[in-house]
C-alpha cells in the first residue's frame, strides 16, 4: 500500500475559495489535511509536488451507458454482439482519464463489467449499474422498428432482462429479475423519449400502479429509481410515484419542480445529450427519421426549464448521458450547467458532493480525512470548464494513481 503525499495544492473544499494545503492519502482513504504535511514523515512514501494546482474529489457521473458510444443504427446493425463489451473497456479507460471516478451506468452493463473491474481484469471508474431500462411496449426502451426488426440499444441477454414490462404484477417480476442480475438501482422510463423510433417525449408512459409497483418492490431490497422523464405529466408521475431522482426533465414546468422540492426529488439533467446527439446526426450518425426533429426541439426547451429548475433550488446531480453521444465530449455538460445558472462552483459540487449523495455513497464526493482517496488534479482554474477533461493531469483512485500527466 502506498502512502502519497501531495504537496502544496489547492483544494476544492465546497466553495468558490479553495484551501491551500498539504494532503496525505492512501488505499485507507484521506489520511490527513494540513498547511504543511512533513515530506520526511515515516508514513510518507511518494511525495507529489502540486505547486498550486488544484486539487478537486474525483467526479462523479450520475447517468451514463458505458455499453454504448454513439448512436448510430447502420453500425448497430452490422457490429458483431460482443463487440459493445470490448469497446466498453476504452471508454472504462478514457472515462478514468477525464477525472471521472465513480459512474452509474442508466442501462446497459451487466455485473460483468463490474466483476472486471473489482478483479482488476480491467481499469475505469467505479460503476453502479441499472442493468436494463424498464418501459412499456412502444415506450422509450423499446427498439422495434416499423420494419419489424428490434433495434434496441440494450437487448436481453443472460446477464441483462429484457426491458419491456406492462402492468404491475409484470413489474413486480422485472424488478425482481433485476435484482437477482445484480442492479444498483432500479431505471424507468415515465415518458417517452427523444431516440425512440415511435413515442414522444411529452406523452408520459407507465400507469401510476406501475410505478408505484417498481418504487415499493425496488425498495424491499434498499434499491432506489431513477426514472427517465421528459413531458411533465411524466415527470410528475414518477415524483409521485416516489423516484429518486428525474433524469432529463426536458419539458418540465413549475408544477414538476414544486412536486421535486417538496419531496426532495433529484434532477439529473444531462444537458449535453440532445446537443451531441444533433451534432453526430450532422455528422452523419444514421438514426431514426424522426429523433433528428425529436432532439433539435429538445435543446431550447431543456435549458429554458432547467434554468428555472435551478432558480426554484432543486437538488441537481451531474449526468451526462454519455453513450447517447461520444463518451468524449461528456464533460461538456460542466459548461453547460454553469449556462443553466450554476455559479461554476456549483457546478463542481453537483458533480461531486450531490451526485455521491444522490447515489448513497457517503465515503466519497469531499476532500475531507476519512473519505475514500478519489482525487484528482486540475491544471489551470478548475471553474473553468473550457477544455475541462485535457486538464486532468493526476487521478487517484482509492489512494492509487491511475493517470499520470506530467504536472
Ligand atoms: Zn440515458
Amino acid at each position: 500500500m502506498t502512502t502519497t503525499l501531495l504537496r502544496g495544492g489547492n483544494l476544492f473544499v465546497g466553495t468558490s475559495k479553495l484551501r491551500r494545503a498539504d494532503l496525505l492519502i492512501s488505499a485507507e482513504g484521506i489520511l490527513e489535511i494540513a498547511d504543511r504535511i512533513d515530506p520526511s514523515d515515516d508514513r510518507v512514501d511518494e511525495v507529489v509536488e502540486l505547486n498550486g494546482k488544484a486539487v478537486l474529489p474525483g467526479l462523479i457521473d450520475s447517468h451514463v451507458h458505458l455499453l454504448v458510444d454513439g448512436v448510430d443504427e447502420m453500425q448497430r446493425l452490422h457490429e458483431p454482439y460482443s463487440t459493445p463489451y470490448y469497446r466498453a473497456t476504452k471508454v472504462l479507460r478514457e472515462t478514468l482519464e477525464r477525472g471521472i471516478t465513480t459512474v452509474r451506468d442508466a442501462g446497459g452493463a451487466d455485473q460483468g463489467l463490474k466483476h472486471a473491474l473489482a478483479t482488476g481484469l480491467i481499469e475505469g471508474p467505479q460503476v453502479l449499474t441499472a442493468v436494463t431500462i424498464l418501459g412499456q411496449t412502444g415506450g422509450h426502451s423499446d427498439g422495434m422498428s416499423p420494419c419489424g426488426v428490434d433495434l434496441s440499444l440494450m437487448p436481453a441477454t443472460p446477464g441483462r432482462p429484457s426491458g419491456i414490462v406492462n402492468g404491475p404484477e409484470e413489474m413486480r417480476t422485472r424488478v425482481r429479475e433485476l435484482q437477482r442480475a445484480g442492479a444498483d438501482v432500479i431505471k424507468i422510463c415515465t415518458t417517452g423519449g427523444v431516440l425512440s423510433p415511435s413515442d414522444d417525449p411529452r406523452h408520459s408512459q407507465f400507469a401510476m400502479d406501475e410505478i408505484e409497483m417498481c418504487v415499493r418492490e425496488a425498495a424491499v431490497t434498499g434499491l432506489g429509481v431513477m426514472a427517465h422523464a421528459q413531458g411533465p405529466a411524466g415527470v410528475l408521475n414518477a415524483v409521485r410515484g416516489g423516484v429518486r431522482s428525474v433524469e432529463h426533465g426536458i419539458y418540465a414546468t413549475d408544477e414538476c419542480w414544486d412536486a421535486m422540492l417538496e419531496r426532495g426529488t433529484w434532477l439529473v439533467p444531462t444537458l449535453i445529450a440532445p446537443v451531441a446527439l444533433l451534432r453526430a446526426i450532422d455528422g452523419g450518425a444514421k438514426v431514426s427519421p424522426t429523433v433528428k426533429q425529436k432532439a433539435s426541439d429538445a435543446v431550447t426547451q431543456h435549458m429554458v426549464n432547467v434554468r428555472k429548475a435551478v432558480n426554484a433550488g432543486v437538488r441537481i446531480a451531474m449526468g451526462t448521458d454519455a453513450g447517447v453521444f461520444p463518451h468524449e465530449y461528456s464533460l461538456a455538460e460542466l459548461s453547460l450547467m454553469e449556462e443553466a445558472g450554476l455559479e461554476p462552483h456549483e457546478v463542481i459540487e453537483a458533480a461531486t458532493i450531490s451526485a455521491a449523495e444522490l447515489l448513497g455513497l457517503g465515503d466519497r464526493g469531499r476532500i475531507e480525512v476519512g473519505m475514500r482517496a478519489d482525487v484528482i488534479v486540475v491544471d489551470g482554474d478548475p471553474f473553468d470548464f473550457d477544455g475541462f477533461a485535457d486538464r486532468v493531469l493526476r487521478v487517484f483512485q482509492a489512494g492509487s494513481q491511475r493517470v499520470s500527466r506530467e504536472l
